[in-house]
């Protein structure tokens, strides 16, 4: 059945029509279309152009000059490898018009000798011209097939795994669903669409795909780029109002000099060797107000690394213990969940660090609490007696992995759950457990979320955008900057290795961070293993080294950690698994080499091991890349400790994939929005939003809108975050 008459169409019946039901497009195309993963008409008419070549700047390929970059369009012949004498493969190609022809030669890239025979029709080819044997030749140019282009702006589109289609067939199929429909619906309330001013999705849709110009192709732009902000926070803004309508949550005695039972968190704060910091106290102050009320408190909290985000997590644990409820704190590995059940140990108790193999109880307190910890690698007899003790109420905070998401586990009263590091679990396990544990004591546990670094605003209202957010400003007092340099010749890591004797001479310590190898864990083992060794005869001969790594057991991991924090070892080398929670005020150096090949937060978050005591911390940056991207990672970092900053430039380099992560994989993915460049959409996209289900949670006065969330998000609504 095809459609034949040119009609209005709302966009949420086009996500349940399929391409096949366009004219022209038969079961072939149709399959070759939804290896892109387009399937619908809405899916067509939503996959845009990668890019787009403007004819207007393209250059006959007789007329190329060598040392410039430019666009050249031509059909590709004698495409074919050539091999060479070690082992590695170029395929030359010819690229003609009529003109003249030009040489494109491809290295570590086998198998475009097909992919370019393969090609019928027209390229567009994008690089620099260099003259090569007195021939002019393109190395390794961006080629995109166009096939039989018209007009000024071609839209190119990305073709992946589709066999047979170029950018042209899309470009026909697209403007297939145009000639089909006159119209779309517009899903955006009337009087906003009149107040932002922008085109109707139609105009919008068609000048995404086939702008007039650059600046109409801006404006669609900028109205598609809304809609996606905006249909995603309406499902945001729903899905909270739902969530808060919902469910009754645990109600908790946030009195900090309380009526409480037993006035723990006075008692706690009173003897707690430093004041809070007026960010913390703000912090838990919003905490406080979520957790006494009978709605289930989601709420992320954000503070820079060393910012004490612990602190404020014990202390929202102890509004939930004082009420006679439980709470358990959830870490992505078993390295933090040990540092976080040590460092909260200690804060409760205020003496030495408790022994990991035992729970602990701490009588210092009006009322004991309890502690304790269950990982993957808790002995089953333990583990028994634990569950005991959770299912009973003896336990009041239990630390942990993902292990503590099974669903052996069940409480007395589970009052609230902490998720440190959330980015590295699934939304499902963290919603599994609160759903699991609502439906058995018939209210909700409040959950706090916290990031490891900063995440920027507008990632975190995308993100996050159910949550409500808490920032923890400022730093404790007394932290002294960290001094920060990029060493970037041979001479100047040698000299950050004689800052490290020198400060070990002086009863520092300090910790030196291999890089990742993606290769293997394997490779990964060797390579640390073999730096640990070359240090100890190098730089670091003489000193005191420990080696850990990830493939350690985690016995063996911890004796290492323990011998570090004892001081019994004066260098810690080490991969990435001490960027998070580590905790050794002792230690004023860390030397990460080859830092070119960290992202800004990992650097950052490795950075904030050092600095956490009252001495003069040093961050040396070991990296001879000359690259662009490393000159602004690692630029950034020497110029600035301010992790929110980071944050954004972070986002800023390396766009949204990086930030979203898993969790806005599929439907919700952003295909135009960019949360660097629309900055004020997303606010905007935001504010509307929740204007709208301010007063209308349903829906029900907004039908088309309801239909387009329905289609795009699906009916379950705590789900459709999950899909990917
Ligand atoms: P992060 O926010 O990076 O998780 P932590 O919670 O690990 O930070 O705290 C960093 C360090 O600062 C810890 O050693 C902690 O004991 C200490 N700390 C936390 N709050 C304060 C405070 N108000 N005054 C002094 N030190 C504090
Ligand atoms: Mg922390």
């Amino acid at each position: 059945m095809h459609i034949a008459v040119a009609t209005a169409v709302r966009l949420d019946e086009l996500t349940r029509l399929s391409v096949e039901e366009l004219s022209g497009i038969g079961p072939a195309r149709a399959r070759a279309l939804n290896a892109l993963g387009v399937e619908t008409i809405y899916d067509l008419v939503t996959y845009f152009p990668r890019r787009y070549i403007d004819r207007s700047r393209q250059v006959s390929i007789g007329e190329a000059v060598p040392g410039e970059q430019v666009l050249l369009v031509g059909r590709v012949v004698d495409a074919r490898r050539i091999p060479t004498r070690g082992g590695r493969v170029i395929v030359e190609a010819q690229l003609v018009d009529a003109s003249g022809k030009i040489t494109l030669t491809f290295f570590g890239q086998p198998y475009r000798a097909k992919q370019l025979a393969s090609i019928a029709g027209e390229v567009a080819v994008f690089g620099r011209v260099e003259l090569f044997r007195r021939r002019r030749q393109m190395t390794n140019p961006l080629v995109d097939p166009i096939g039989d282009k018209t007009g000024a702006i071609v839209p190119l589109y990305s073709l992946r795994e589709a066999a047979g289609l170029n950018s042209s067939d899309i470009a026909r199929a697209v403007a297939q669903v145009f000639s089909t429909y006159s119209d779309f619906v517009d899903v955006l309330p009337p009087s906003l669409r009149d107040h932002l001013g922008m085109y109707d999705v139609y105009q919008a849709l068609w000048q995404l795909h086939f702008p007039s110009n650059e600046q109409a192709r801006q404006i669609a732009r900028r109205r598609v780029a809304f809609d996606e902000l905006f249909l995603l926070q309406v499902k945001l803004a729903q899905l909270r109002a739902e969530r808060e309508a919902l469910a009754v949550a645990t109600v908790h005695d946030t009195h900090p000099f309380g009526a409480g039972e037993a006035r723990l968190v006075e008692d706690f704060l009173s003897r707690l060797p430093f004041a809070p910091t007026t960010g913390q106290l703000t912090a838990v102050g919003e905490i406080a107000v979520d957790m006494a009320s009978e709605k289930a408190m989601h709420r992320l909290l954000q503070g820079d690394v060393g910012s004490g985000k612990t602190l404020v997590s014990v202390l929202a644990m102890l509004f939930a213990v004082q009420s006679g409820h439980q709470a358990v704190l959830v870490a992505p590995t078993e390295v933090l969940a040990d540092q976080h059940f040590r460092s909260i140990s200690a804060l409760l108790a205020e003496t030495k660090t408790p022994d990991s193999s035992t729970g602990r109880l701490f009588e210092g307190l009006p009322r004991p609490v309890t502690i304790d910890i269950l990982t993957g690698s808790t002995p089953a007899a333990r583990r028994r007696k634990l569950l005991a003790e959770l299912a009973d109420g003896y336990l009041d905070i239990v630390v942990g992995t993902h292990a503590l998401f099974n669903d052996e586990l069940s409480f007395a009263s589970l009052g609230l759950v902490v998720v440190d590091e959330q980015h590295r679990f699934g939304v499902e396990q963290r919603s599994a457990l609160t759903d699991r544990v609502t439906l058995q004591q018939g209210s909700s546990p409040d959950t706090l979320v916290m990031t490891a670094t900063p995440i920027p605003r507008t990632a975190a209202m995308t993100v996050y955008g159910d949550l409500d957010v808490s920032v923890i400003e400022g730093l404790p007092p007394g932290r002294r900057s960290i001094e920060t340099r990029w060493a970037r010749t041979p001479a100047e890591a040698t000299a950050a290795f004689e800052l490290l004797r020198q400060q070990v001479g002086q009863g520092r310590q300090g910790y030196v961070v291999c890089p990742v190898v993606e290769e293997s864990t394997k490779l990964q083992v060797r390579a640390v293993t073999d730096e640990y060794e070359r240090l100890n005869n190098a730089e670091l001969a003489g000193l005191r080294l420990g080696l850990v790594h990830g493939k350690m057991n985690s016995k063996a991991k911890e004796e290492v950690m323990a011998a570090f924090r004892s001081r019994e070892i004066d260098v810690l080398v080490a991969t990435t698994v001490i960027e998070v929670g580590v905790d050794v005020a002792n230690a004023t150096v860390m030397i990460i080499e080859d830092a070119d090949r960290f992202g800004i937060a990992q650097l950052h978050q490795l950075r904030g091991r050092v600095g956490r005591g009252a001495e003069q911390s040093y961050c040396y940056l070991l990296s001879e890349a000359e690259t662009a991207v490393a000159e602004a990672r690692l630029g950034a970092l020497v110029a600035t400790e301010d992790g929110f900053a980071l944050a954004e430039v972070d986002l800023e380099l390396r766009g949204e994939g990086t930030v979203l992560g898993g969790r806005q994989a599929g439907r919700t993915d952003l295909k135009v929005a960019s949360l660097s460049r629309d900055r004020e959409l997303v606010l905007e996209a935001r504010q509307h939003a929740r204007a709208i289900i301010a007063l209308d949670r349903s829906l029900a006065k907004h039908p088309r809108l309801r239909a387009m969330i329905l289609a795009l998000f699906g009916e379950d609504e705590a789900d459709f975050l999950l899909r990917s």
